[in-house]
């Protein structure tokens, strides 16, 4: 299903203009087409019922649940040192269904955290046309940066991928029933051993993913993946 979001609603009505409108005309929507419309943090299934240059008008037909899939899945990323690596893993883990994203530092990240703090817009912006395209029912969450000697293990499973003291597969965890899953990524350099230590003194297992070592980014996006395919079904997001 196509998506939009409103420029202000009237009743049932919304009102599309701007950059939008311009991205219905690029994809062709036709009047009577059923599509999503996005509007303060809701999403709506209606109908184009007119479409013209100076706007499109949207008719609700009914207010869409925005329940994210389970299990909720907490990535905190280590920044990697070229950072624009981070724009391709806002994306991808948006698509593979975290429901939050931490960027985090540790002794082997990217460093500077001015320069991390002027990045948030851009995250953003990406998380959000991510949502657009892929049909999630609410955009990728972006939380604070955060030190990885702040981070805890806040229940459900929580794991650190590791490369080296990985002590069992990721397929080897019990995912069954999770509601919670809490992630761990390291940078392009990886982690130090007294980090893992910290982390697993904090309860996160350290966990490893077959066959080779990837790339932090694929690695990321790898394990969102699996844990997102072998737990629970996602729960119904739309209509
Ligand atoms: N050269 C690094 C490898 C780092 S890879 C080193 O010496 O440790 C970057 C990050 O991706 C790792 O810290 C880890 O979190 C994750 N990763 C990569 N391959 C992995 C694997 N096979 N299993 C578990 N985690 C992996």
């Amino acid at each position: 299903m196509q998506r939009t979001v409103a420029t202000f609603r009237r009743g049932d009505l919304f009102r599309i203009e701007g950059e939008e409108l311009k991205h219905i005309f690029a994809r062709r929507w036709k009047v009577g087409q059923k599509v999503e419309v996005f509007w303060e943090g809701r999403l709506f299934l209606c109908v184009l019922e007119s479409i013209s240059k100076k706007g499109a008008v949207c008719r609700i037909l009914e207010e869409i649940s925005t329940r994210p899939a389970e299990p909720y899945v907490y990535l905190y990323q280590c920044v990697p040192v070229e950072i624009g690596k981070m724009d391709f893993i806002v994306e991808k883990v948006s698509e593979v269904g975290a429901y939050q994203l931490t960027p985090l530092l540790s002794s082997r990240s990217f460093q500077n955290l001015q320069a991390l703090e002027k990045r948030y817009e851009r995250w953003r912006r990406i998380a959000f046309s991510s949502f657009k395209q892929c049909g999630r029912p609410i955009p990728l969450e972006i939380a604070p940066v955060t030190h990885l000697e702040d981070l805890k293990c806040r229940g459900g499973v929580c794991m650190v991928l590791d490369s080296f003291g990985g002590e069992i597969w990721l397929s080897e965890v019990n995912l069954k029933d999770v509601k919670e899953v809490h992630l761990v990524v390291g940078p392009e350099g990886g982690f130090s051993e007294k980090e893992v230590q910290l982390l697993r003194e904090k309860g996160f297992l350290p966990v490893r993913l077959r066959p080779y070592t990837l790339r932090s980014e694929t690695a990321a996006v790898l394990a969102v993946g699996l844990v997102m395919n072998f737990s629970s079904p996602p729960s119904p997001t739309s209509s």
